[in-house]
Order: C-alpha cells, then structure tokens, then sequence
C-alpha cells in the first residue's frame, strides 16, 4: 500500500509505502521471465509489435509490482495544510528484444525503431485517461542504475503528477518563450550548432549533443532539429531516423560506461486539468522534446527512480515511532 504525499516546501511528490514483494528478487532463480517462452510469468501484454516472422519482438505489459495503480479515482485529500493522494497511475515494462544478452545499443537499428513505436504506442494511449499529467518513459541499464533483470527493457509510468524536474523543464521554457517568443530548446540547439564544442553527432533530423552543464560523466541529450513538442507526433520514418542516432549514441556512451538512465522527456498530457493556470496555452512553440542519456557511475549513490519520484518504504509516523522507541544513552 503506497500513498502520495506532497512536501509543501518543494511541492515534491513522495511515494510512502510498500509496493509488496522484494523488489531485490524480480528474477525468478531459474532463469529469465523476459525471454521468449516464459510469457506466463509476467502479466498478460497489453501491446506486443511482432517481427516479419510473426513473434514479437517488443513486448509491453503492466509490472507485476507497480508503484502506481491504475485503478480507481485520485481521493485527492487534505491534512491540515498537508495535501495526500492515491498512487493512482500506470506502470508498465517494455522488453525490448526476444534476445537475453543484448542490450539497446545492440539492437539493429529497424529494432530500436520498433522499441521506439512500442513508445509512441503506449504514451499515446495512456495519454487518453485524464487523472494522468504526464507518461514518463525511462530505462535503467546496468545494477548502478538500478536495474534487477539483465534482458534490455524500459518502463512507462503515467503519473497524476509532472516529475520534478520536467515541470522544471516546463517552467523555465515557458518563462523564455514569454520574453523571447522564442523556444529555448531551439536556441539551445542552434547555439550547440555554431559552437561544435559539444557535439557528439549529427544524424539527418536529429543532433546529439552533451549539455553544458551535465549532472553525469558523459550525459548525451538527443533532439530533432526540427522543433517540436511531443516524441509521441513522430512518424515511423522519423522514429527510424532517432532509433540510428540513439543505437550510435548508445553505442558511444557503452563504451565509457556500461550503466545509464535513459529518460524521454515529451509534452505532458494537454487534456489534463493545468498544473497552473493557463499553462499549456504555448506549450505546443515553448516546449520541445528530447531524449537524456544518464550515464551512472559506482561513486554516485543518490536513488534515482522513476525520474525524481523517490519511493520511501518508511512511513514518517512508523519512523518516528522507532526513533521514540530508540534506546539512547
Ligand atoms: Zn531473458
Ligand atoms: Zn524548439
Ligand atoms: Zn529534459
């Protein structure tokens, strides 16, 4: 059982509570439940993209110990001037290949497009259930980025709220478009384009870049060139063109780190009810999507999951109850 509660001081979102199960032990102890065969051991797909041999090749299904829950209303609720809600959202797992021992950057280009439309396909369907803000897509690779199962795979979680640091995104894009009437990202990008000095590559419709202020060791952003603010408007030969820049990219960071996150950033859920007051009204010119490759290095220990949403599994009243328990002195 697990709630959302809102620190008011930075407006966060926290996750307290139990997801059930020992999230250290998702791997059954004979083998793989991702690979081919073993489908009856996760939940029912709810989309597969089959290859020309009819199999599947990318397979979406909802996880078995979901953070958030898809059923039910919001109970949006107050406590004094504390706000709590229900963790009501969906959590899915997308595996990425039929093959055990690869990972993204070795798929063939034509399979990271499909891992690429599986994307497209998810968000846009979970984007028509309003309690949900915002369909984050996000992979953990390698255990310093917090991944239990080795078989490449991704996860979506539609949420009731913006993560953090994506309404922080939303915020400062917006600001610049009001006093620019210009998008940030576009200047950002056609900034890095003069410049040179950051550039990693440049593929057809889509620049790859290192930002200039990097949280990581070897973080890469990935943008089309041609501005626009949702991943999810790409047709199948703009995503073919972002599955060669990405396998590239990937393929490049592997080779300095083996583990990183990998993080899509697109528009939120226009159809929503707005986070404040009339802000989606430019969010079509100010906001612009990308992708951002997280490499994870052993010496940074900072829990990062589900991009800024920390799970707690302590309740504050059953902490505080220990810590009153605790013999000191
Ligand atoms: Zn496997
Ligand atoms: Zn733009
Ligand atoms: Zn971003």
């Amino acid at each position: 059982m697990i709630e959302m509660r809102q620190d008011p001081t930075t407006r966060t979102w926290i996750l307290v509570g139990h997801t059930g199960g020992d999230p250290g032990r998702r791997e059954a102890p004979d083998g793989c439940p991702f690979c081919p065969g073993r489908e009856a051991e996760t939940p029912p797909a709810v989309a597969v993209i089959p290859g020309p041999d009819g199999a599947w090749r990318v397979r979406a299904f909802p996880d078995k110990m979901p953070v958030f829950q898809v059923e039910g209303d919001l109970g949006r609720e107050g406590e004094g001037l504390y706000d709590r809600m229900r963790n009501v959202g969906a959590h899915e797992v997308v595996v990425e290949t039929p093959e055990h021992a690869t990972t993204l950057a070795g798929l063939a280009v034509e399979d990271v497009a499909r891992v690429l439309q599986m994307f497209r396909q998810r968000i846009q369907d979970l984007k028509k259930d309003l309690r949900f803000r915002y369909v984050q897509v996000f992979k953990n690779q390698g255990s310093q980025a917090g991944s239990v199962i080795s078989h490449a795979h991704s996860h979506l979680v539609a949420t009731p709220v913006i993560p953090r640091r994506l309404e922080a995104e939303l915020r400062w894009s917006k600001r610049h478009f009001d006093l620019k009437e210009r998008c940030l990202y576009c200047d950002i990008l056609r900034q890095e384009l003069e410049q040179g000095t950051r550039l990693v590559e440049r593929q057809a419709d889509f620049v790859a870049f290192c930002p200039f202020a990097p949280r990581f060791a070897y973080e890469v952003w990935v943008f089309p060139v041609v501005h626009g603010h949702r991943f999810e408007d790409l047709d199948d030969p703009a995503l073919a063109g972002l599955a060669a820049v990405l396998k590239s990219v990937l393929q490049r960071v592997e080779r300095k780190v083996s583990d990183y996150h990998l993080v899509l950033h697109t528009a939120p859920n226009e159809k929503s009810p707005p986070v404040w007051g009339q802000p989606w009204e430019s969010l079509h010119d100010d906001f612009h999507w990308h992708i951002e490759v997280l490499p994870r290095q052993a010496e940074v220990a900072r829990l990062h999951r589900e991009e800024e949403f920390y799970v707690n599994p302590v309740a504050p009243e059953e902490a505080a109850r220990q810590l009153r328990e605790t013999r000191i002195g």
